[in-house]
């Protein structure tokens, strides 16, 4: 038997709940390991008596024992809950305490979005002007189609010709 299952055992050779073998080997050990025999001493001089069945049925078989557990284990978690949240505190004070890369992860993003804006507003001041432009090409084009063609003066025709319904007179 070495240390670490010397150690795990004091309790139980104390409690007189080692098997024979076992609890002969325990003690061969702590015969010849200081440390661990030290240790047994110790806790020999607690002089912690264990509870017998009777005492523990007492107390365990109680029904306001586990209430009184579960109050007790209630308490306990509420307390942890609330030291929890106290530590994350007001939400303007985890704003703050927010890590730096993420504020320049939120500036970067800010910075790109305005960026993009900006551009989509040339954009699209672009394309204004563009239609516009064709805009005014197409009307000027669409004056210059309605004006009437003017006649070729080199044209060896008389003008009464040129416009049959008023070629009666
Ligand atoms: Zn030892």
């Amino acid at each position: 038997m070495d240390c670490s299952s010397v150690t795990t055992r004091i309790a139980a050779f104390l409690d007189g709940q080692l098997g024979v073998s076992e609890c002969e080997q325990f003690v061969m050990h702590i015969e010849a390991c200081s440390e661990c025999a030290e240790l047994v001493m110790k806790l020999e001089c607690q002089q912690f008596m264990p509870l017998d069945t009777k005492t523990q049925k007492a107390i365990c078989g109680r029904p306001e024992f586990w209430n009184d557990m579960d109050c007790v284990l209630d308490t306990h978690l509420d307390q942890m809950v609330l030291t929890k949240t106290a530590c994350l505190g007001p939400w303007h004070s985890r704003r703050i305490a927010m890590p730096v890369p993420m504020i320049a992860a939120y500036a970067a993003a800010m910075v790109l979005a305005v960026v993009w804006g900006m551009q989509q507003q040339d954009r699209a001041v672009t394309a204004e002007v563009a239609s516009e432009h064709l805009g005014q090409q197409l009307e000027s084009e669409r004056r210059l189609a309605a004006q009437p063609t003017p006649p070729a003066t080199s044209s060896t025709y008389k003008v009464v010709t040129y416009t049959p319904e008023r070629g009666t007179f």
